[in-house]
């Protein structure tokens, strides 16, 4: 069985200083859809945002924000966990930080976790460990984090599940003629170097960080496919029925289609 991992943002998760339920809802049936044809691993951001519903800390103070993380993450998993609990399918938290990569010995150990995981049919739902992560630690976001999770737990494909739907030849918030590039085999350098521009102000990343997760993949012989979060009929009809209609596919020219 083919295994993925799929990664969801906070701009998909949440809105108006709410968990945005529905979208959520939709993101946990899709992935118990994927469950009858993938091992599915999950990469969740959200936590911050979850617990700002609680508590409104500035969350520019870095503190505050893993202050803001600690108190989230548990709501966050609350409602996988009921949620998922209607597919019969168990979560399960794993929380990790740049430590858990530095290594081929410590990622062999966070693989080890997951290989059991998966074997018994569990959902590893992997976010940082934002409320101990921090300077040489951090990972930073999610992105990237999906990224060094596809490479080091041997999945097969990352999907990004975004408030961006594809890459563009240009910014499509600025420029109406833009037009999707559907599949990208290499990145430029300086389309890695622009400013990180998150569009939620719960986000971390931005197109770059995405830009940065497929690169690193590309350079190992990995793929990434980014579609939207709020409507996944693109990822369903490209994971479920091999139709590539919409979103974007970064996978090298060997690596076909
Ligand atoms: N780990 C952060 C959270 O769960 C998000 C990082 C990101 O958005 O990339 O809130």
């Amino acid at each position: 069985m083919k295994r993925v991992v799929v990664k969801v943002g906070s701009a998909v998760l949440s809105e108006q200083n709410r968990i945005a339920k529905d979208r959520m809802q939709n993101l946990v049936d899709f992935i118990a859809e994927l469950k009858t044809k993938y091992e599915v691993i999950l990469v969740s951001s959200g936590a911050v945002a979850a617990g700002y519903t609680e508590l409104k800390l500035d969350k520019k103070v870095l503190a505050n924000k893993q202050a803001l993380a600690s108190i989230g993450q548990p709501i966050l998993m609350n409602k996988y966990r009921k949620m998922f609990e209607h597919h019969n399918i168990l979560p399960s938290q794993v929380l990790v930080t740049a430590a858990n990569f530095n290594t081929a010995g410590e990622s062999q150990k966070a693989k080890d976790t997951i290989e059991t995981l998966l074997q018994h049919n569990v959902i590893p739902i992997i976010n940082e460990n934002d409320a101990t992560a921090t300077e040489e630690l951090v990972l930073g976001d999610n992105d990237q984090l999906s990224a060094y999770a596809a490479y080091h737990f041997g999945a097969d494909l990352l999907i990004i599940l975004s408030d961006i739907d594809a890459y563009y030849n240009k910014d499509p918030r600025v420029h109406n003629d833009a037009i999707v590039r559907s599949r990208i085999t290499c990145i430029e350098s300086e389309e890695l170097s622009r400013e990180v521009t998150p569009n939620h102000s719960f986000a971390t990343g931005g197109i770059v960080t995405k830009l940065k997760a497929a690169d690193f993949l590309l350079k190992r012989g990995g793929a990434m496919f980014l579609a939207s979060g709020f409507d996944l009929k693109d990822a369903r009809s490209f994971l479920m029925e091999g139709n590539h209609i919409g979103g974007s596919l970064f996978q090298t020219k060997e690596g076909g289609e």
